[in-house]
């Protein structure tokens, strides 16, 4: 029996005989289910159709995991390298022995977790390739779409590791997270932001969305959550969901004047006219 994956957003569900009637992800206002219907796949089906997993070293001590061509949303997981320990991050829908062996070599794996529910893709698999905790905002839990005994639930922040933080800032999802990474960036530090903090396609600027797709603004209140989650951390770069783009430096700076303007468009005090 395989476990069932949502061809739109790659997130998995449980093994069992016929594919779920639909991708509560998917059917949520801030994600799409295709105009011909919810369609589903398997591991085996996307490795028969050519996927391969695509690693590449982003920067000492980060390694980046996406899958080659990109699967649904397109995300490449990150797994953040210490000395006591691993963390992946984000994790994309698709996995084969290659990710794996590739972590292996880079160290194992102690937890996994992710950004918000959009990007929990194969999470529950890398748990069982390496008996990795998996680490899940309380507020967004009940988002994971193939349960599992290896979770462990948290609120706020929480230090994993030394200087690697996960905080809790909220927006597009209740839960959506960071990870603060004190050691990246040449040591300024680094944050991996999925689309908590979205970065733009100039590589200038940020911004922040309830919905992506559906192109839906978060309100004032929440942008300001989001900008005063991650102003007691140092960092000077912050990685999105992909490859690129990436926000490499001035990033503190950026974040406060990105928000800035973000809300002069919602107060209304910018002329379009
Ligand atoms: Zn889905
Ligand atoms: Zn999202």
């Amino acid at each position: 029996m395989p476990a069932w994956i949502c061809a739109t957003c790659a997130n998995h569900y449980p093994e069992q005989d016929s594919a779920p009637a639909q991708c509560v992800i998917c059917a949520d206002e801030r994600q799409w289910v295709p105009a011909s219907g919810q369609r589903w796949t398997t591991l085996a089906e996307l490795a028969a159709a050519g996927h391969r997993s695509d690693i590449r070293q982003v920067e000492p001590g980060l390694l980046g995991i996406g899958a080659d061509p990109p699967v649904a949303i397109g995300q490449r997981a990150l797994l953040v390298q210490t000395a006591d320990g691993n963390l992946l991050w984000d994790p994309s829908g698709f996995v084969d022995d290659s990710a794996i062996a590739a972590v292996e070599d880079a160290g194992g794996l102690r937890w996994v977790t992710a950004s918000h529910p959009h990007f929990y893709g194969s999470m529950v698999e890398w748990s069982h390739a390496f008996d990795a905790e998996i680490l899940l905002p309380q507020a967004d839990a009940q988002w994971l779409t193939r349960p599992d005994g290896n979770v462990r639930t948290w609120s706020g922040a929480l230090s994993v590791l030394p200087g690697v933080t996960l905080i809790q800032c909220g927006g597009h999802f209740p839960g959506s997270a960071v990870v603060h990474w004190a050691a990246g960036a040449d040591g300024n530090g680094a944050l991996l932001s999925g689309d908590t903090i979205f970065v733009t396609p100039g590589e200038e600027r940020v911004t922040f969305v309830w919905s992506a797709p559906n192109r839906l603004p978060l309100p004032e209140t929440a942008v300001r959550r989001v900008v005063e989650a991650v102003r007691p951390y140092r960092f000077d770069r912050i990685y999105g969901g992909w490859w690129q783009p990436v926000l490499r430096e001035n990033a503190r700076d950026i974040l406060e004047t990105s928000a800035d303007r973000y809300v002069q468009f919602l107060r209304g005090e910018v002329p379009v006219d």
